[in-house]
């Protein structure tokens, strides 16, 4: 059956396992996450599918059904299942687009490794993606495609169904051209992207960022810009703008340009909150604590999240506030990468190498002030950890958005709780009230981890309270309706007052 929306995202939305011989597809087990955001569109349209990849010796002969059709809790829906070889999916995913697309996108020029690239198999998977999401999509479709690995399949699709409309997202930052030109692929990528109807950004600076890349190619004329919601404004911080482009043409073809960051599921936070294991947990982390305070910093370990830049500001906080020792600790959850990259390797020992030496520069037997976790944490238990801490340190260098600071936020239902965040996130944007820090700056990052442990406590709630506002306001439910309107304002969310 030919679907009205057509979501085309490399992982697939569910977890395929093998129960007694047979394969069954089940939800996933964290109910938070992208995925689970993507997949709530399927309720809003009668026929609706996803493409992604899948592991295949043989693409030719994978050895198993390329399009399966699935009903779940989010209704009933058809996957395309894309086989790809193991040396495609090293190509394309680990090396084109973590080699050389996340450096760029993330402003790591230094970081950015060309040799490995192999532009012709990048090319095909995407070509593949294209013809799958083609062979799918209804007449008129939406055609929804997320993130860099996948940039090369609007200009594929538009070759291929001129008539679908073509709705791309970033979830990562998006450069300007000094940074994004470093890419020798830059003239292809446009062009693809030009191809959509809609490309879509987290914040106004990264869509503004587009522009200028789009403008070092073509000559674009104005481009008039409209005054950007007071919400995302976080006044003089380093990704703040005061006007945002809405749309670009070029070759008498309008693209509009979407800015909608993404927002986390409050309902669901809620009530994790509210659940009785979690005040336990809670309790106990507190227990354990002491008189202590608790820092906590989450993320994965990234050269974009600024791990051990971080760590050496906390040790510069041991130095210069002896007082403090035995009387603040850092949980540091820092999930290492599953598969084995150099650079990664790399920041994983700098990380580990630190925190050893805080331990055993400022530890006794009883009370070691850093604890490292590089294992996920199952999102529950987090909530607990999000709970219990007196405040939330989440200083990346880049960060596309950030979710774990919205996601402290939304966990506080007690008020409760400093956030220190840094102004390089997109997230900052809407979450002004933290204490934004300049993570490249020492003084900036020892001035917010002191003034967040000093914090008094009508200041903090004050600030809590705003954060929780905003996080509330442009949670997942928002970004979903802000989306639909976007991905067909005449077909899609006739319930929603925006797709007039
Ligand atoms: N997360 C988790 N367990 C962990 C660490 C992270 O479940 O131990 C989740 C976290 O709750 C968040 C996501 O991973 O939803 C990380 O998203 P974010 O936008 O902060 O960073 P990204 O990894 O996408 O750059």
């Amino acid at each position: 059956m030919p679907s009205d929306l057509v979501i085309v995202y490399h992982r697939q939305p569910y977890e395929e396992v093998v129960e007694n011989g047979k394969t069954v597809f089940k939800e996933n087990k964290s109910p938070n996450g992208i995925v689970p955001t993507l997949k709530s569109f399927f309720g809003k349209v009668d026929n609706a599918a996803w493409v992604a990849w899948k592991l295949a010796e043989d693409e030719a002969n994978p050895g198993f059904e390329k399009v399966v059709h699935i009903e779940d809790s989010f209704g009933k829906y058809t996957v395309s299942r894309l086989p790809l070889t193991e040396a495609q999916v090293t190509s394309f995913y680990h090396v084109t687009s973590k080699e050389a697309f996340w450096p760029i996108l993330h402003g790591f020029k230094e970081k950015y490794n060309y040799d490995p690239v192999d532009w012709p198999t990048f090319r095909e998977v995407n070509w593949a993606f294209a013809q799958a999401a083609a062979a799918e999509a209804a007449e008129g479709a939406a055609v929804w495609v997320h993130d860099y690995n996948l940039w090369l399949v609007p200009g594929y699709l538009r070759q291929l169904r001129p008539d679908v409309r073509i709705s791309f997202f970033h979830h990562t930052p998006f450069p300007a051209a000094d940074m994004f030109n470093v890419l020798p692929w830059r003239g292809e990528i446009i062009d693809s992207l030009l191809a959509c109807d809609v490309v879509g950004f987290h914040i106004p600076r990264y869509a503004a960022n587009f522009v200028s890349v789009v403008r070092s190619q073509y000559d674009v004329g104005e481009v008039p810009r409209v005054a950007v919601d007071p919400d995302f404004i976080s006044e003089g911080s380093a990704l703040s703008d005061r006007t945002v482009p809405k749309e670009i043409r070029v070759d008498g073809r309008i693209v509009q340009l979407g800015t909608t960051p993404v927002g986390v599921d409050t309902d669901y936070i809620d009530s994790v909150s509210a659940r009785e294991e979690t005040a336990t947990s809670a309790k106990e982390i507190k227990q354990e604590l002491g008189d202590a305070k608790l820092i906590l910093s989450v993320g994965r370990t990234d050269y974009t999240k600024g791990g051990a830049a971080q760590l050496l500001a906390f040790e510069r906080l041991l130095e210069r506030r002896p007082d403090m020792i035995g009387q603040v600790r850092l949980l540091h959850v820092s999930v290492s990468a599953n598969r084995s990259m150099t650079v990664y390797e790399s920041i994983q020992s700098e990380i580990e190498e630190i925190a050893g030496r805080i331990n055993g520069r400022f530890g006794t037997f009883t009370s070691q002030p850093v604890v490292l976790i590089s294992r996920a944490i199952p999102f529950e238990r987090l909530v607990a950890y999000y709970r219990a801490a007196d405040v939330c340190w989440i200083t990346p260098l880049a960060d596309g958005m950030n979710l774990v600071a919205k996601e402290f936020a939304a966990s506080r239902t007690d008020g409760d709780g400093v956030l220190i965040l840094s102004e390089f996130a997109g997230a900052a944007m809407e979450l002004s009230a933290a204490i934004l820090t300049n993570p490249y700056s020492n003084k900036s990052m020892d001035h917010a981890v002191d003034l967040a442990l000093d914090l008094p406590e009508d200041e903090r709630r004050q600030r809590m309270q705003e954060l929780r506002r905003v996080v509330k306001k442009y949670n997942t439910q928002a970004w979903a309706r802000d989306q639909l309107a976007l991905l067909s304002p005449k077909d899609f969310g006739k319930d929603d007052p925006r797709a007039a």
